[in-house]
């Protein structure tokens, strides 16, 4: 059965969709919800900061009770690096499980907070693997937190957090998951997988502006971060008692970003929250997958690892194609791809996050279409090379 999907406005005249992991396609409404200034001090803002915690809070379902909402400044990553140096205490060591940029960008960050660490590194796109954790940590005492990416926004791997929660958990150590591209479209319930703190931000699977990011943790984990922080801005427990306190953010928030949020939030609710919101993204990715793979493109990953919010393509193998000029010929007809990340073959990626439907996936599809027939491309198959490096996924 095909679920029907709210009406899609067209962006404004002449703007393009994104077809980006955020910032994304947001709503009219959500960029109206701007229009207006707030006082951070006043009672009407706090009203937005309580509602926006505890909308969040709501999305956590059974078990969430447990859990707070600590909103933070800044991008996503200011967001995990406060996450990692609130929860893992200075004399602590963790396991960093990257397969792709995010996962090294979190290593880094532990190199820039001094936090001792190791890297399970499965290079470009091949999921970190329950066993493979468990025995890491068998031969590592030392390491008291994991730190796991659960959608790795650059090949679009949707990692199975929940083995490998099983396997740290199994262990007596702890888990924090940067769940910045899914959370919202992906469940993460406490009930299910179970984990310390996790992170997401604004302009990701919620479809509000950038802004800021949030750290949603277990409330005796906020209790004893207390004086773990390096930074004094990052510090996630004294931002959480603050809040908790006065209502206030610490510093100046974001407040125009707050307000689109909270309308952002609305419309999450009204799709169904994560399970609606989950299903159009899903949709979207089914729509995109299929249409490309009828013109020859092929995905990097196997169905079975393809999450719904972005899609890793291989670019064809014809000496015509030429991915700057393909971006400019989909950018013309409305449409803003967004390049791979793999070291080894040339890729492409194509987001399925956004106020887009699966009516706009088939008009990328069109679009994709009509840019190779105008590059003289006339088959979109990858090189062997990239067949290949895909064949050790199923290996
Ligand atoms: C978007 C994203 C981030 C944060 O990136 P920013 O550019 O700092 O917002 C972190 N991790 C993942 C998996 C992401 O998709």
């Amino acid at each position: 059965m095909t679920p029907s999907f709210p009406q899609f406005e067209q962006p404004r005249l002449g703007e393009p969709y994104l077809l980006t992991p955020g910032p994304l396609t947001t709503s009219y409404a959500v960029k109206e919800a701007m229009l207006r200034d707030w006082g951070s001090w006043d009672d009407d803002f706090r009203g937005m900061t309580h509602e926006l915690r505890t909308g969040l809070l709501a999305l956590l379902g059974e078990g969430a009770e447990d859990f707070d909402c600590v909103p933070m400044q800044g991008s996503g990553s200011f967001s995990v690096e406060a996450m990692l140096a609130s929860f893992i205490p200075p004399e602590g060591k963790a396991l960093v499980l990257a397969n792709g940029a995010y996962g090294q960008r979190s290593a880094l960050t532990l190199r820039y907070l001094g936090r001792e660490h190791v890297v399970l590194d499965k290079g470009d796109y091949l999921p970190p693997r329950g066993d493979e954790v468990a025995s890491i940590l068998a031969d590592d005492p030392a390491i008291t937190h994991v730190v796991a990416i659960h959608c790795e926004t650059s090949s679009g791997i949707l990692n199975p957090v929940e083995e490998v929660s099983e396997a740290v958990y199994a262990a007596g150590r702890k888990l924090l998951v940067d769940s910045m591209s899914a959370f919202g479209a992906i469940e993460l319930k406490p009930s299910e997988i179970r984990y310390e703190a996790m992170v997401s931000s604004a302009n990701k699977c919620i479809e509000g502006v950038p802004g800021f990011g949030f750290i949603i943790a277990r409330k005796d984990e906020l209790e004893s971060a207390k004086g773990n922080s390096h930074s004094l801005s990052l510090d996630v427990h004294a931002q959480w008692a603050h809040m908790v306190k006065t209502g206030q953010w610490r510093f100046t928030p974001p407040t125009h970003v707050v307000a689109a949020f909270i309308e952002a939030l609305k419309a999450h609710s009204a799709e169904g929250g994560v399970s609606g919101r989950g299903a159009r993204y899903t949709n979207n990715r089914d729509v995109v997958v299929a249409g490309m793979r009828e013109l020859g493109f092929e995905t990097l990953l196997d169905n079975r690892w393809l999450s719904p919010i972005i899609v890793t393509f291989f670019c064809p193998a014809d000496e015509n194609f030429a991915f700057d000029q393909f971006y400019n010929l989909m950018k013309e007809k409305g449409f803003i791809i967004y390049p791979g990340k793999l070291t080894v073959v040339d890729s492409f990626r194509v987001g399925c996050i956004g106020q887009m439907d699966g009516n706009v996936m088939r008009q990328v599809v069109i679009a994709a279409k009509e840019s190779l027939d105008e590059m003289g491309v006339s088959s979109a198959t990858p090189p062997l090379q990239a067949l290949e490096e895909r064949a050790k996924l199923a290996a």
